[in-house]
């Protein structure tokens, strides 16, 4: 019958491990159903006639139940069997619990060998020989301890790590270790001092609790002598000592569970903060200040195609483009010598990323240092703006396009509108007798709407040569382009009678010098232009420094502008007056929109009707570097 059992819980055990379970629902279930059969029948003491079921015994006829296991083998035969329906059950849905069980089983089954061998060892019977004289004998202790290590192997393989991150059979180990030196120790020593290990095992678990489990386990192994053999164990002597070691074990034990509580609230917000920064969209880089990656998120691994293991503890650079290492490596160095106070170092800032495939890529990076115990750090939050930079590439392609229709077209309007021009001249000229008042009319009609044209045309190609025009910047003085702005529109001022006030502080800014003169030229022409007729006009050319940056106004005392027109007068052709009342083509603002806003600046205006506007815009101080 016992060969019969450990052949069926062996095939069980083959099961488990390839995965077969109604094999494992069949071998466990004979196994567990034989074993609960003779498990009755030592209880109740009945006899159903299955000793002997499969082979008549000879070799043990004389023993009070012939071919019966022995009863710690039975137990272990119970024990394996249900294990591996457990096994069974837990294929479908891993439970933690229930790997804890198997575990736990698969422990007290190796127990019950190693006890039974340890007893053949030291000659202790009781440790083999339970009760009646049928007893487990050496191979079947073998086999059972071997058995037991079977169950223990394979439930640490299926555990998911949630409740304890080293397998069970440890802390039994060392609980079995703890309890045979116990015993044999002599009582006055303080030999239960050995189970503090195994409350120290409580801090491989997961939760906080388990140290008090161990403390209980540990206090019934330390008085289970005395319990067991009270007449000869329970001295004053032994007593104290034995609650002294409780009392001790209970010490280690909350002070085990009081850290574990600390541990489970750090991982807690660890875990918390992980994945924050998990699940936010931009890529996040932390670095020492020797540029070794120290974190890296999710979107991160998106953005460059490395997974986090294999860039942290790596140099950042390994994810930028050979070209810009040295350009970052300097910017670092240089910050790290300034020793400054802990800050934003850049904001921003379009440079290109070196993806794991060996593309780059163009990415917004701002990084900022912080420090943390006196540590320096820098945090980097890195964008992906391949797309932004896509639109703007086929914006330009597209505005470049445009430009070129409307210079092309611009050109080749302005030659037949020229021989209109001159033809209708020439024949009111050779006309002028012969004709009626009315049809001279209709001719210098005809004559006004063509040279508006021309005008039209003019400005048309003059807004689109702008782009063209602007190769590059220079410190420009605006004291010397505001003059020759004035001296140009020097006839204007005297005939109006306008006076011009510039700021002393004029200051030398970035930027193309031709212009900046034709922003000027606009700027204050059209001050001088929608003056109010009954006073002259007066015009302030100012200038205020605000960080980086200069905002420059050109302000006047004219009929001003409606709230509502303040926006779209910066557009082409938007005129709020008709050529007669005020001679223009609506290009001059749109014009000095499209100069100010390639100086990388803003343009906009403040005015109340028929007090005056200002023009405001912004240009970047000479010190500022315009591309970085
Ligand atoms: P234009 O002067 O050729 O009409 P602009 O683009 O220079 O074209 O100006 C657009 C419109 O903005 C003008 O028609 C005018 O109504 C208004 N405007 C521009 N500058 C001033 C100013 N300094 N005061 C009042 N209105 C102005």
């Amino acid at each position: 019958m016992t060969a019969v059992l450990f052949l069926m819980s062996g095939l069980g055990l083959f099961c488990a491990i390839l995965n077969k379970t109604r094999g494992l629902f069949f071998f466990g279930g004979v196994t567990l159903a034989f074993s609960a059969i003779i498990a009755v029948e030592y209880i109740s003491g009945l006899d159903f006639s299955i000793d002997q079921l499969f082979l008549e015994d000879y070799i043990h006829p004389e023993t009070a139940h012939p071919g019966r296991p022995a009863p710690n083998t039975v137990l272990a035969f119970l024990c394996i069997g249900f294990a591996e329906i457990l096994l069974g059950l837990n294929r479908k849905r891993q439970s933690d619990i229930v790997t804890a069980t198997v575990e736990v089983i698969g422990f007290v089954v190796f127990v019950l060998g190693a006890h039974a061998l340890g007893g053949y060892i030291q000659s202790v019977e009781i440790a083999y020989a339970w009760g009646t004289d049928t007893r487990m004998s050496i191979h079947t202790a073998i086999s059972n301890a071997a058995l037991g290590f079977g169950l223990l192997a394979i439930s640490w393989s299926s555990q998911s790590k949630q409740i304890f991150k080293v397998p069970l059979w440890v802390p039994f180990i060392i609980c079995f270790l703890a309890l045979q030196v116990d015993l044999v120790a002599p009582p006055e020593i303080i030999a239960s001092i050995v189970y503090i290990p195994l409350v120290f095992c409580s801090v491989w678990f997961i939760l906080p609790r388990t140290a008090f489990t161990f403390a209980i386990i540990a206090t019934l192994l330390a008085v289970l002598r005395y319990l067991l053999f009270p007449e000869v164990y329970m001295t004053e002597e032994n007593m104290i000592n034995r609650l002294l070691t409780i009392g001790a074990i209970w010490f280690v034990a909350i002070l085990v569970f009081w850290q574990r509580v600390i541990d489970r609230k750090l991982e807690r917000s660890e875990n918390y903060l992980k994945s924050i920064l998990d699940h936010t969209i931009e890529g996040l880089i932390v670095t020492d200040s020797h540029g070794t990656i120290k974190n890296y998120n999710r979107a991160c691994e998106k953005i460059f195609g490395y997974t986090a293991d294999e860039v942290i503890g790596k140099k950042v650079t390994m994810l930028l483009p050979p070209y810009y290492r040295k350009k970052y490596k300097r910017r670092i160095e240089d910050y790290l010598v300034d020793n400054k106070a802990s800050g934003m170092i850049a904001m921003d800032r379009e440079v290109e990323g070196l993806r794991k495939d060996g593309t780059s890529i163009p990415i917004n990076v701002g990084v900022n240092e912080m420090r943390v115990e006196g540590e320096r750090f820098f945090s980097g939050i890195v964008r992906d703006i391949t797309k932004q930079k896509q639109a703007e590439a086929e914006l330009l392609r597209s505005n470049t396009e445009l430009e070129r229709f409307a210079f092309v077209a611009a050109h080749d309007l302005q030659e037949p509108l020229r021989i209109v021009i001159t033809s209708t001249d020439i024949f009111r000229e050779e006309c002028e007798k012969e004709l009626s008042e009315q049809s001279l009319e209709f001719i210098v009609h005809a004559q006004n709407a063509a040279k508006r044209m021309r005008a039209l045309i003019k400005d048309l190609l003059e807004y689109s040569r702008i782009d063209n025009e602007y190769q590059g910047c220079e410190p420009v003085s605006l004291t010397e382009i505001v003059n020759m702005a004035l001296e140009n529109l020097n006839f204007d001022i005297r005939k109006t009678g306008a006076q011009i006030q510039v700021d002393t502080e004029m200051p030398v800014v970035n930027g193309n010098p031709v212009q900046l003169l034709r922003l000027y030229q606009n700027l204050i022409g059209n001050s001088i232009k929608y003056r109010n007729k009954d006073i002259p006009p007066q015009i302030h050319i100012k200038a205020k420094k605000d960080g980086m940056h200069w905002i420059l106004s050109v302000e006047d005392n004219g009929i001003g502008i409606e709230q509502e027109y303040l926006e779209k007068i910066f557009s082409p052709f938007i005129r709020l007056h008709t050529a007669t009342q005020y001679p223009g083509t609506g290009i001059g603002l749109a014009m000095c929109r499209r100069i100010v806003e390639s100086h990388k600046g803003k343009i906009w205006a403040l005015s109340t009707v028929g007090k005056g506007s200002s023009i405001f815009f912004s240009l970047l101080d000479a010190s500022a570097e315009l591309s970085e």
